[in-house]
């Protein structure tokens, strides 16, 4: 029998946030101007809440762009979420949870496409992304 080999983007899932709990969401202006700063949300089950517990939660979201015409993506950031309710007393026992949301700022010269990407730790990967265009 012949192994398989899987690739990231085959295991990386996508649906539609309003009904799927997982699926990052891209929050910013549809228009900008060149080379201005483009402030971004991204954010986690905006329509249906994901469970932030140690047992279950987002570990981390990460946003790329690719520029129209640039044959390679750029990371744009890395947000990990690390704190889940973890305590000596035991799961979900302890007080500080991190909220999975990421806010940061870019700026590009050329229009193009943002990505996001989310990690639940039971449910794997999740991607989406939002077209760009500049004025
Ligand atoms: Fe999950």
């Amino acid at each position: 029998m012949e192994a398989t080999q899987q690739r990231i983007g085959d295991m990386t899932k996508q649906a539609n946030w309003q009904k799927e709990k997982h699926v990052p969401v891209i929050e910013c202006a549809e228009r900008v101007k060149a080379d201005e700063w483009v402030h971004v949300k991204v954010t986690l089950g905006k329509a249906v809440a994901h469970p932030n517990t140690t047992e279950h939660h987002i570990r981390w979201i990460r946003a790329f762009f690719t520029a129209d015409g640039d044959k390679v993506i750029r990371e744009l950031g890395i947000f990990n979420f690390a704190a889940h309710g973890e305590s000596t007393e035991g799961a979900d026992k302890g007080p500080v949870y991190t909220n999975h949301e990421a806010e940061f700022s870019f700026k590009t010269s050329k229009p193009g496409t943002l990505h996001a990407l989310a990690y639940c730790n039971i449910h794997g990967l999740w991607e989406s992304e939002r077209r760009l265009d500049l004025d």
